[in-house]
């Protein structure tokens, strides 16, 4: 007697999603696979939209993840424009807002993040964008060029990106947020001030440690910005940039564990049976840190999906990669590999004022995390620096005479 065909259902057609999917089928399972967005696009890549997307260089087929005839060619019914509204647990299934249920044996969560949204007097103004999604890109695509006077409110990637290809397209800019440094956060006060001096370099006017206080228009559009130390910046268009949110509410509504995140192990499955999350939403433990975390990358959403499929597949799969994302800011180029939510020291090899540096993060005497600028070469010798997790000596790692692996070994 046959097999019952089985359903694995995908919550999410993002990049995840997508990459699950396409992993289900190259480990050869012939069962039924859905893959559902409520975005009318067929899955993207997000990393473009702050950058070559919204400079007009890429267009959307250069940002799919796949070909558009991918997903019919390897039988993946790749619904869009579909809302899930529901997970039953108990049934195992998940209900659509058109009231179609459909049942799963497998299912995955790739919800992604949703942004922070900014609430001050004027917030919802005409003109106060934010930028997540294809569409929304597209929406500034219009209102950014030469004539725009483009206030970014936030100093993450979003902001520093969207600040970096403004400038690129001949806007004015200026960049505000409460921290002292773009990037603060994540890069500390070091790495953040290099940030600054190039924002600086290409004219965005900096508004640092004040915070915003009104978005101000004669009518429904805005005008001008208003910050706290009374500085009134003159606006066609804001870009908010100030974080997003897991979105978690089919996750919670349903029962599962959530904890800044769907709550998975390290084989990235949730708290119920046959129920997995990966990407954005997907608070995973990480065997190499010992602790649960949910990393807001493109390399996460690229690689979870693909282990998340595997996983669905019965195979032994655990998730300890190494965190890694990269940017792109006019003629600075890096990638940064690690994680380093907390450290003591920071390193350079090489000048952080010239085109090319590396740059370590280190906690008691050991590398957690690395950055390299314009440098290539670099990224296996500093993976294995993170995997060996030595104490290393300051001096040797900031002399570009001693070799990385070197360092990893001894
Ligand atoms: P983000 O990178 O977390 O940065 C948000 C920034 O906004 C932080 O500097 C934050 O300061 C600041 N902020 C928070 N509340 C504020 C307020 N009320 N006024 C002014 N500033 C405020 O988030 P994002 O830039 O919105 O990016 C969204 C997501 O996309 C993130 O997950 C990001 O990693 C991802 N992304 C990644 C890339 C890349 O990897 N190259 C590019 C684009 C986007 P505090 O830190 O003090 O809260």
């Amino acid at each position: 007697m046959s097999q019952p065909t089985q359903t694995f259902v995908i919550v999410g057609a993002s990049l995840a999603g997508a990459k699950a999917a396409e992993t289900l089928r190259t480990e050869g399972f012939d069962g039924r696979v859905v893959l559902i967005g409520n975005e009318a696009h067929r899955p993207y890549e997000r990393p473009p939209l702050s950058k070559e997307y919204l400079r007009a260089e890429k267009d959307f087929d250069a940002a799919a993840v796949h070909p558009a005839g991918f997903y019919d060619e390897h039988d993946i019914e790749l619904r869009t424009s579909t809302l899930v509204t529901s997970i039953d647990l108990a049934t195992a299934s998940v209900m659509l807002s058109s009231g179609e249920r459909i049942a799963y044996d497998r299912l995955l969560l790739s919800t992604g993040a949703t942004p922070r949204l900014l609430s001050v007097p004027g917030s919802d103004r005409e003109g106060v964008f934010y930028l997540r999604s294809v569409d929304d890109a597209d929406t500034l695509r219009q209102v950014i060029g030469p004539s725009a006077q483009v206030v970014v409110i936030g100093a993450g990637w979003i902001g520093t990106e969207v600040a970096a290809s403004a400038r690129q397209l001949g806007a004015e800019v200026a960049m505000v947020d409460l921290v002292t440094v773009p990037l603060e956060r994540v890069l500390g006060p070091e790495v953040g001030a290099v940030y600054r001096d190039l924002h600086q370099r290409h004219g965005v006017q900096l508004h640092f440690g004040v915070g915003v206080e009104a978005i101000q228009g004669p009518k429904k559009t805005v005008e001008s910005v208003r910050l706290s130390d009374g500085t009134v910046l003159p606006a066609t268009t804001v870009v908010v940039g100030i974080g997003v949110g897991p979105r978690t509410e089919l996750a919670e509504a349903a029962g599962l564990a959530v904890d800044n995140g769907v709550v998975t192990d390290e084989h990235l499955r949730a708290s119920a049976p046959g129920v997995f999350a990966a990407g954005d939403v997907a608070n995973a433990f990480h065997p190499r840190y010992g602790t649960p975390i949910r990393l807001e990358h493109w390399s996460a959403a690229l690689n979870q999906g693909p282990a998340a499929a595997r996983a669905m597949l019965g195979h032994e799969v655990v998730y300890d990669r190494t965190p890694y994302f990269f940017s792109d800011q006019y003629d600075l180029g890096m990638e940064y590999r690690g994680w380093a939510p907390d450290f003591d020291q920071v390193v350079f090899r090489g000048d952080p004022a010239g085109a090319e540096f590396l740059c370590f993060w280190l906690r008691h005497g050991r590398v957690t995390a690395a950055m390299n600028a314009n440098i290539w070469d670099a990224g296996d010798a500093i993976e294995e620096l993170l995997r060996a997790g030595r104490p290393v000596d300051p001096g040797r790692l900031a002399d570009p005479d001693v070799d990385l692996t070197e360092l990893a070994s001894r």
